[in-house]
């Protein structure tokens, strides 16, 4: 039994595996072990309805992932896909620089009047990524034009994820993503995180959350001339294995930046719109931070759309006359892109019409209920959770806390036996992750959580039978 389950049974058939047969040919997926790839039977996508994805052969899925932690509203819904056919239908892209297009001022406004009070300039982009990208390059050129050039550095977290372009991966802090690139990279300073499951020090979150605000404040005492920001994804760290942080952290952090005088950058890619039970995890601890990064969900899920939020102060640190050169010389292609904007402008406006956060909220504590079940498996270590997020460690030993082995999978080996069970879920390593979109359905919730519990079971017993 042990293995079986990571090969592809002998005689695949049907539209997906002639698709699947095409893919292998000329495609290369990201985080993804190619040589591997090749004996999988992945799904291959071609519908979807609310939380449900479909496949090239009928199969469905529940979306146990938001297709990767950004779909909000659910799939295929009409007042989003609408707003940007008309916005097809009169222009798909012009440039943001030079000009400007309605969508993108209207969407501008929108952010300001929904993100924490004080954030009001927009900055758009395409991805995660890119949004953290401008945080950092907007942070050090301001100190580089506003008296402080000595302030060069950045305080990040460990497990910390921030995407995968260099600078984010730079203040990123996940050795088995980022390591390889190290000569590659600009030198932080790191912070531990709160991760008190394995923390050495304390036995409780908050003893935890106490430490590890010590060890920041340390170094912001002995460095802060020289830091530019400090970069957190605020209440829960996301790829680093769904790390939650204790009530008053976050609050903390600000204060301490405010002390120190060093910016603090929110990096809600993952947090922002809903995923918490909020509109953006800052609005839970009354912080607004210096930058805002802000993808993902910004769209419902649909297009490619990244902003990245400021002050006013930070704003006018860039203003003067042209010779003086203090421009933000940054810019993409498809910076500010229309069809995008009005996606977004759709997708906000669904948290209003369908009552988005308050029925999220009533599925929170339902999740909450539902993961009661997992503290009966034996290898459950740790179950966090934030929001509609939650993560459940897998531990070969509760006792001593000791990891399966790397290489035997056991994660993936879930998602296996949980796409057999008609869900999708995708682990950070031993960890599970939850995180379906706003819109599921109590129901399906339940079916969700109950997959994943008995796809568990069955991983387990497959690598000890
Ligand atoms: N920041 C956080 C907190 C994220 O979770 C992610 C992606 O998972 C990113 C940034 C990068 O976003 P993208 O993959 O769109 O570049």
């Amino acid at each position: 039994m042990k293995g079986n389950i990571l090969k592809r049974s002998s005689k695949p058939s049907g539209k997906s595996e002639s698709w699947r047969a095409r893919d292998r040919k000329v495609l290369w997926h990201p985080f993804t072990q190619q040589k591997l790839w090749m004996d999988e039977e992945f799904p291959v996508i071609v519908k979807g309805k609310g939380a449900t994805l479909i496949d090239a052969d009928g199969r469905k899925y529940l979306d146990g992932s938001s297709s990767l932690w950004c779909n909000t509203h659910g799939h295929a819904r009409r007042e989003i896909s609408s707003a940007m056919k008309k916005q097809l239908d009169r222009v798909a892209h012009t440039t943001f620089l030079g000009l400007t297009n309605p969508p993108a001022i209207e969407l501008g406004e929108k952010l300001v009047q929904i993100a924490p009070k004080g954030l009001t300039r927009v900055f758009y982009s395409d991805n995660g990524s890119t949004a953290v990208e401008v945080a950092l390059k907007m942070a050090f050129q301001y100190w580089q034009q506003n008296g402080r050039p000595g302030r060069t550095k950045f305080v990040s977290l460990d497990a910390g994820y921030h995407g995968d372009t260099l600078g984010a991966v730079s203040v990123g802090g996940i050795e088995l993503f980022h390591g390889v690139y190290r000569p590659l990279l600009f030198r932080t300073i790191k912070a531990p995180a709160t991760y008190a499951y394995r923390c050495d020090r304390a036995k409780t979150l908050a003893d935890c959350g106490k430490h590890c605000l010590e060890d920041i404040e340390a170094i912001l005492k002995s460095h802060a001339h020289e830091i530019a920001a400090l970069v957190v994804e605020p209440l829960i760290q996301g790829a680093g294995g769904m790390i939650t942080q204790p009530i008053g952290y976050l609050k903390a952090l600000r204060l301490l930046c405010d002390r120190y005088e060093v910016f603090l950058v929110a990096d809600e890619v993952m947090t922002g719109f809903g995923r918490t039970g909020r509109m953006f995890a800052c609005e839970a601890e009354e912080v607004t931070p210096d930058f805002m990064a802000l993808s993902k969900g910004l769209t419902g899920g649909y297009l490619p759309l990244a902003a990245t939020m400021t002050t006013e102060k930070v704003y006018a640190g860039f203003l003067g006359d042209f010779k003086e050169r203090r421009t933000f010389y940054h810019g993409h292609t498809y910076t500010g892109n229309p069809l995008a904007c009005a996606g977004a402008l759709a997708a906000i406006g669904l948290f209003d019409r369908d009552r988005t956060l308050e029925k999220t909220r009533k599925k929170i504590h339902l999740l909450g209920n539902l993961l009661q079940d997992f503290y009966s498996i034996d290898q459950v270590g740790d179950i966090r959770t934030c929001g509609l997020i939650a993560g459940i460690e897998l531990v070969k030993d509760p006792a001593t806390r000791e990891p399966y082995p790397f290489d035997l999978r056991l994660g993936h080996r879930v998602t296996l036996e949980a796409r057999r069970r008609g869900v999708l879920v995708r682990p950070l390593g031993d960890t599970l992750v939850l995180m379906p979109p706003l819109a599921i359905t109590e129901k399906e919730l339940e079916k969700l959580v109950g997959a994943v519990a008995e796809s568990t079971r069955a991983a387990l017993a497959s690598v000890t039978s």
